[in-house]
């Protein structure tokens, strides 16, 4: 079941923290909303889930205006950071509770429960734990029991605000490709919240990524990392280097340099920023007429890349560069070695100093 944001806007007193927000989550997919911490990632997906009244606006569930339905009727499934798991239950009876409580003659069979438990605790991996009580389990397994409790209503859409957000690094990120691959099977629309860009990148089919309020680009992971619409997503999504300078008839000019660019503009005299990703950052021995010459400043080595800090002449700023490693031996590079770099690819944003 897909579902329709449209011109959702909800402000808390004064402040406004979602402003006509529209977006379309396509059925099946797995849809990350990602921004940093406060742009209201939690507000929409509480709008969405029937848990907060925008001010304006509508949702819609599969076409169908959503935007008064109460919270059960639309048949949502939540997972939050805080493992919300009933203490005093077993895994089995948490996971079974959204069918225990339901009105006698919605409630399945004694038989059918336990079928259905079962089938959801094998499905999480964790049907050796089904008498455990949550205290007696490791954050990541509380997780998944908190999902396969959600799933067990059979959920129309599942929603996640975070859900991994209090675990270790490692633990996450073995959760996210397990809820990738659990995403595969089921196919249920997910709507899951993060403010971990590499969270957001690796799980989902569409990432969204917002800020104070407002959709700033939606695309595949890909699509947001190689072309991002502007320039916060550039800087949210990996690190990237700033050049300023001046944008003339055909061509960009940041220091002494002179940038020849691609496509004509009718712009004259205008302030831009060029964005460079580190790995956009050509490292040479020789000087070309449209290199910058740096120092090395300092060398990390991460597994088969290698980051370098880059000072360049008459500058405080420093640039960062990232080369395979096999290049960088080859290069011979070493701590305040003076090299050459240019940028392969930018992207220019007018503004600027
Ligand atoms: P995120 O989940 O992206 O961190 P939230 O949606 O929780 O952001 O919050 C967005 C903004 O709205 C924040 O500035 C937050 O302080 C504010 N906010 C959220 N809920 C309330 C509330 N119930 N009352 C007042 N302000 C709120
Ligand atoms: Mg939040």
């Amino acid at each position: 079941m897909g579902i329709e944001i449209r011109q959702i806007t909800k402000t808390f007193h004064q402040f406004t923290a979602l402003k006509e927000v529209s977006l379309t989550i396509p059925d099946g997919q797995l849809v990350a909303l990602l921004g940093p911490s406060g742009c209201g990632k939690t507000t929409l997906l509480r709008i969405v889930a029937g848990l907060e009244v925008a001010n304006s606006g509508s949702i819609l569930f599969h076409g169908e205006d959503a935007t008064f339905q109460q919270v059960r009727e639309r048949r949502v499934g939540f997972v939050f950071q805080h493992y919300a798991l009933f203490r005093h239950l077993t895994v089995f009876e948490n996971v079974a509770f959204g069918l225990r409580v339901r009105p006698r003659s919605q409630r399945p069979s004694k038989e059918i429960i336990k079928s259905k438990v079962n089938e959801l605790l094998k499905l999480i991996q964790m049907q050796e734990l089904a008498d455990r009580y949550p205290r007696q389990l490791s954050g990541g397994q509380r997780q998944r029991v908190a999902l396969a409790r959600a799933l067990a209503v059979e959920p129309k859409v599942l929603l996640l605000d975070e859900p991994f957000g209090a675990l270790d690094t490692k633990v996450r990120k073995e959760l996210r490709r397990w809820l990738r691959r659990l995403h595969e099977t089921m196919h249920i629309t997910s709507l899951f919240v993060t403010h971990d860009q590499e969270e957001a990148m690796e799980v989902a089919d569409l990432v969204v990524v917002m800020n104070e309020g407002q959709v700033e680009q939606v695309g595949t992971p890909d699509d947001i990392y190689e072309n991002p619409a502007s320039p916060f997503v550039y800087q949210f999504i990996g690190h990237v280097n700033l050049f300023h300078g001046r944008l003339q008839t055909g061509n960009v000019r940041i220091g002494d340099l002179d940038i020849t660019l691609d496509s004509h503009t009718e712009v004259h005299q205008a302030p831009v920023v060029a964005y460079v990703r580190p790995h956009e950052l050509e490292i040479s021995r020789e000087s070309e007429s449209t290199s910058i010459a740096v120092t090395v400043n300092s060398i990390h080595l991460l597994g088969p890349m290698v980051h370098l800090e880059l000072l360049p002449q008459n500058s405080t700023e420093v640039l960062e560069a990232e080369l395979t490693k096999e290049y960088y031996r080859q290069l011979r590079l070493q701590k305040g070695d003076k090299v050459f770099v240019k940028p392969r690819k930018m992207r220019l944003f007018m503004g600027g100093k």
